[in-house]
């Protein structure tokens, strides 16, 4: 690992290698659980060539966002554990934290703004972390978690743009290798890059030429125009049913924009309607509960946006994190044939 630059803005060494995935590998083996690939028949059939999924919806915790938090938080001193981590997420991120913090016996404490539904603070107070809401939005309770992380001499815990937690989602492009060797193409959900950063760099590392295609929500999806601008920009937040998708990649992105930048070949956007027939379809289909971020990859297929697939495919599946009652809302509105206004 040498997250080490040269301090301008040009060249850097490389944040991560093939050889810091393969130790986050072994690193995170009793925490994270390796998910199965699973062929999908029916998307198969829809695309004309071999589809299969990575069920890290299986995941524990339900997302693979456990990968790189247990990578980062097995790093640290026991001085540093004995302080504790901090970090600032209501969704997958946050539940990662603290279900690793609370396996290892380290200290978490997760901010969130005071108008997080109470849910889904109950879920990251249900795995042993605490709690502080601070503020109206996410800007006040990120502010928050700087104070204490200052006061408490807590370490923070990045959702992406850290080498660690890359190495550590990297993983998943070692089981991949693995798994389906005759792999020619992989689609990854795509916000903030921490997962297509390690995935592509372990898949791009071996002798064979794989495509590794980025799936964004079009709405404000901050990588894509930050790849068209040259430069990390900022957009501001909307809604969408991708929730874990939504976000920035920080205007002093340090890892992930370059990595991005260099190692994945194309990226496209799917739309609200599409990424709710993605929900639908992997339930119906593979009896899959995919939240929308997971399931961005199955909407970018079944609507034919992803070219040049090759004979073998992989789409990374990579939470199921959904409200029950988003899926039947959506259900509903799919079998009412009304979409997803319904
Ligand atoms: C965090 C997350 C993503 C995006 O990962 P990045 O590393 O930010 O690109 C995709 N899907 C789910 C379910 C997530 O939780």
């Amino acid at each position: 690992m040498s997250p080490v630059h040269d301090g301008s803005t040009g060249a850097s060494l490389p944040s991560v290698t093939l050889a810091d995935i393969r130790r986050a590998r072994e690193r995170i083996a009793p925490i994270a659980r390796r998910t199965p690939l699973v062929y999908s028949a029916a998307l198969s059939e829809r695309v004309g060539t071999a589809v299969h999924l990575k069920l890290e919806c299986l995941q524990v915790t339900g997302s693979f966002k456990v990968r790189g938090a247990a990578n980062r938080m097995l790093q640290l001193t026991a001085e540093e554990k004995a302080r504790g981590v901090v970090t600032v997420s209501t969704g997958n991120h946050g539940r990662a934290v603290a279900y690793v913090a609370g396996r290892l016996g380290i200290p978490a404490v997760i901010c969130m703004s005071e108008r997080v539904p109470a849910g889904k603070v109950e879920a990251i107070r249900a795995l042993g972390a605490e709690v502080v809401l601070h503020g109206e939005g996410y800007d006040e309770a990120e502010r928050h978690s700087f104070r204490l992380q200052r006061e408490r001499g807590l370490v923070r815990i990045e959702g992406f743009d850290d080498p660690f937690v890359i190495a550590g989602q990297g993983t998943i492009g070692l089981e991949l290798l693995e798994d389906l060797p005759g792999i020619d193409t992989a689609i990854v959900p795509l916000s903030g890059g921490g997962l297509i950063s390690g995935i592509a760099l372990a898949l791009k590392s071996g002798e064979r030429l794989i495509r590794v295609v980025g799936v964004s929500q079009d709405r404000a999806p901050v990588m894509v125009h930050s790849l068209r601008a040259g430069r990390p920009i900022e957009l501001p937040e909307e809604e969408t049913l991708a929730d874990a998708l939504a976000g920035g990649i920080g205007i002093e992105n340090r890892h992930t924009f370059r990595m991005v930048r260099e190692l994945v070949d194309e990226t496209v956007l799917v739309t609200e309607e599409e990424i709710a027939a993605g929900i639908v379809f992997a339930l119906e289909q593979d009896r899959l509960v995919v939240e929308g971020g997971g399931a961005v990859g199955i909407a970018a297929l079944l609507h034919g946006h992803v070219s040049g697939l090759g004979r073998t495919v992989a789409v990374v599946v990579s939470g199921g994190n959904i409200a029950s009652r988003l899926l039947h809302t959506l259900l509903e509105g799919a079998s009412s044939g009304e979409g997803r206004d319904a």
